[in-house]
């Protein structure tokens, strides 16, 4: 599958857009900021955009849903329980407080093991609650989309409203670092040391595992 990285929005929000290189039919993950550019790739790229899937429902990710899908028809997927989080007055609210665009509803939830399919590409839900209650990783193909769960050399904050540190431990070292060393590590945000890892560099080096 081919993978892009995008860097988008003023929170350095990584966003990828993934395609079925066969079809050109393909998914874009956390278009969060920047849409006209990231619409304005995926036409120069003559991509048929089928979903575009959410790691986890804090506004930062989410905030580009509504003119991604506006644009492209495309539709929104995202955990079930971060689905509600964001459509309860405490989500709405937050995204107001964190100066975001809120998302309408997912049009499609997902849970722990589901598959996201697009011609040629599949993606693994793996729940891995802990930053938020719904939040997801990705894996394909040797790929892991680790959203606000685990980044290049650190890890996602536990100190939000609805985070969990126990649970968010549980859910790297059972459901992450298990994974083969050589999976390649595609993280939520860039915090500026590398734009990718593997789970060995990160199980051998990052200081909060
Ligand atoms: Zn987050
Ligand atoms: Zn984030």
């Amino acid at each position: 599958m081919d993978i892009e990285q995008m860097k988008v929005g003023f929170m350095d929000v990584f966003c990828y857009l993934v395609a079925c290189p066969r079809t050109k039919q393909a998914l874009v993950i956390d278009p969060a900021g920047d849409e006209d550019r990231i619409v304005e790739r995926i036409k120069q790229k003559d991509l048929d955009l089928k979903y575009i899937v959410n790691t986890h429902g804090h506004p930062d990710h989410i905030s580009g849903n509504a003119k991604v899908r506006a644009l492209t028809g495309a539709k929104i997927i995202m955990h079930e329980l971060d689905d509600k989080m964001v459509n309860s007055a405490h989500g709405q609210e937050m995204a107001r407080q964190w100066g975001f665009t809120p998302s309408p509803p997912a049009d499609i939830t997902v849970k722990y093991a589901d598959q996201i399919v697009v011609a040629d590409v599949s993606l693994i839900v793996v729940h891995t609650p802990g930053h938020s209650p719904g939040g997801i990783c990705l894996i394909g193909d040797g790929n892991l989309f680790s959203g606000d769960t685990l980044f290049v050399g650190a890890i996602g904050r536990t100190d939000l409203p609805a985070a969990s540190l126990t649970q968010f431990m549980k859910s790297i070292k059972e459901r992450l670092l298990t994974l083969p060393g050589e999976t390649i590590v595609w993280p939520g945000h860039d915090y500026g040391v590398r734009p990718s890892s593997t789970i060995e560099v990160e199980a051998r080096t990052n200081p909060y595992l």
